[in-house]
């Protein structure tokens, strides 16, 4: 295989194929990506921190909020589609929470290194 050149040369190549390798994989960028685009939104971010504290259901949500169930409703499903957060059925309520996996829980840690606040729960 023809080894991959820079237009530009600033040294020693040895990461360079590396670089290609992954770069030449958008799939795997495009997972990040939509990863990163559940949490583009400020009220999903306030609603997926919340869960990764406590099991709820849509109304307690929505009284935490200060938000419609709807709205609510909306962004609890676009996380769940996203695998972030999971639902439970007990009786006639439905009880959401963070998803046990390791992505939910790196969003957890991601979201608070950002806010620069301690964890209360854990
Ligand atoms: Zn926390």
């Amino acid at each position: 295989m023809e080894k991959f050149v820079l237009p530009h040369h600033h040294g020693e190549g040895q990461t360079e194929e590396y670089l290609q390798k992954q770069l030449d994989r958008p799939e795997t960028f495009q997972n990040v990506a939509e990863t990163f685009r559940l949490l583009d939104d400020t009220s999903r971010v306030r609603i997926f921190w919340l869960l990764c504290h406590c099991e709820e259901c849509v109304i307690n949500i929505s009284a935490m909020v200060d938000m419609s169930s709807p709205a609510v409703s909306h962004h609890l499903r676009q996380l769940k589609a996203g695998g972030l957060i999971v639902s439970r059925r007990e009786g006639k309520e439905v009880y959401y929470r963070a998803a046990d996996t390791e992505e939910s829980r790196l969003l957890h840690q991601t979201i608070e290194q950002i806010m620069e606040i301690s964890c209360p729960a854990r």
